[in-house]
């Protein structure tokens, strides 16, 4: 069969990029069953051709207006399918959506009609706030980091910036390679409007990642891959952490001014 993906480098590029990190996600043992999501936005490869072609689907409700979504077209993982299954069939197991004119529905154009996540309007109201903002950012990321989520079943890692400073302290590449640090979500039940709206506050407070308490990450960047290695660094930095815990002392860190000479040096943010 002809995917929409041939003689489409850039665009069959970035699919496999998302196939690329699924597989990764399964293999650290983030994404369980069906749980995590991936949402890219596509649409810098969408061609001429592309856009005339008819929709698999009838337009199906956001369930609220994005007004900076016009025209966009998202990569989304499908609802139901399992990042282990994604990572060998990126087509079979996500689709391709096109928002429709009126910003308020989308409609599939791609190989197979696969639905894509429920996940979806969270996402995506995510992505209207980053176009909204002129972000550069094109990628979100939610999975579920073992280490990561343990920290959030304790009060003292949920103070603003706790975790942020513990976890840069681990090793050094943590704050140049995750340099805004971890945001926290306080618990709010999964897929809510309330959960979208605390996370885009969030991110808007100067966070790529942000920590949902006792489920997981929610993370955005330029594209996939740099949204995984955000989270794939800070979580590393938690494995640190516990594995000092378990060679029986707490682990001394990295001082203030160690890290203040970091952020000189790499010219970060904060
Ligand atoms: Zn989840």
């Amino acid at each position: 069969m002809k995917s929409i993906l041939t003689d489409r480098p850039a665009l069959r590029a970035d699919v496999e990029k998302v196939a690329e990190v699924a597989g990764y996600l399964w293999q650290k043992g983030w994404a369980e069953r069906n749980g995590g999501n991936i949402t890219v936005n596509v649409t810098a490869w969408i061609d001429e051709e592309l856009r005339s072609l008819p929709p698999i689907s009838g337009p199906k409700p956001i369930g609220q207006k994005l007004p900076h979504l016009a025209g966009c077209w998202f990569y989304c993982k499908g609802t139901q399918k399992r990042m282990r299954d994604l990572a060998r069939d990126p087509m079979g197991n996500g689709s391709i959506i096109r928002i429709t004119d009126d910003c308020a529905h989308y409609e599939i154009v791609a190989d197979q009609l696969v639905a894509p996540t429920s996940e979806l309007p969270s996402h995506l109201a995510v992505h209207d706030y980053l176009l909204a903002k002129g972000s550069p950012y094109r990628a979100s990321l939610h999975t579920h980091p073992i280490e990561l989520v343990a920290l959030t079943h304790s009060k003292k890692w949920l103070a603003k910036d706790a975790a942020t400073k513990m976890l840069w302290s681990m090793i050094p590449e943590t704050k140049a390679f995750c340099p805004r640090g971890l945001g926290i979500v306080p618990y709010m039940m999964p897929s809510s409007q309330e959960l979208a709206e605390a996370t885009i506050r969030t991110i808007n407070q100067d966070y790529d990642v942000v920590m949902w308490e006792k489920h997981g990450v929610f993370a955005v960047d330029t594209d996939i891959m740099s949204a995984f290695d955000q989270v794939d660094v800070l979580n590393k930095a938690a494995q640190i952490y516990i594995a000092s815990r378990n060679m029986g002392f707490e682990p001394e860190g990295m001082t203030d001014a160690q890290m203040r000479q970091l952020s000189k040096a790499f010219g970060l943010p904060k």
